[in-house]
């Protein structure tokens, strides 16, 4: 009985000791996938588009003469920039990266982990002895 809590007290030290010699890999935040540096430009694109469409959105419903009703719409009830920032969306939305939106992450090669300090000393002490191969 003894001899069981013992091992089961050694192998939680073990656990413990091993969690302090990696952490969340800071490239990838533990995820082991990186986002496409193009996807990510194309979606910050997208996202600039669709805070231009809301705001030109607003600033029509707001407008005093939309309200007051004395002031007609332009063409089809919407101003032009509606058309120009469709346009650009549809535009955008055609330029889409054709490469995949996601890859291993380069820094931790997709495991998500990474040596902390204490890891590092670690495998150090390791590859002295012959133990691990460093990269
Ligand atoms: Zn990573």
């Amino acid at each position: 009985m003894d001899r069981d809590r013992r091992a089961d007290d050694a192998a939680d030290h073990l656990i413990r000791l091993l969690e302090t010699l990696e952490c969340d890999c800071d490239g990838c935040g533990g995820t082991g996938r990186t986002l496409n540096a193009q996807w990510r430009e194309w979606q910050q694109r997208g996202t600039e588009l669709v805070a231009v469409a809301h705001a030109a959105r607003r600033a029509h419903e707001l407008r005093p003469a939309q309200v007051t009703g004395i002031v007609p719409d332009g063409i089809g009830g919407e101003p032009a920039i509606f058309a120009v920032v469709e346009r650009a969306i549809a535009d955008h939305m055609r330029a889409r990266p054709a490469e995949p939106e996601e890859t291993a992450c380069e820094a931790c090669g997709g495991t998500g982990r990474q040596l902390t300090h204490a890891g590092h000393l670690f495998t150090d002490l390791l590859a002295r002895h012959g133990f691990v191969r460093k990269r």
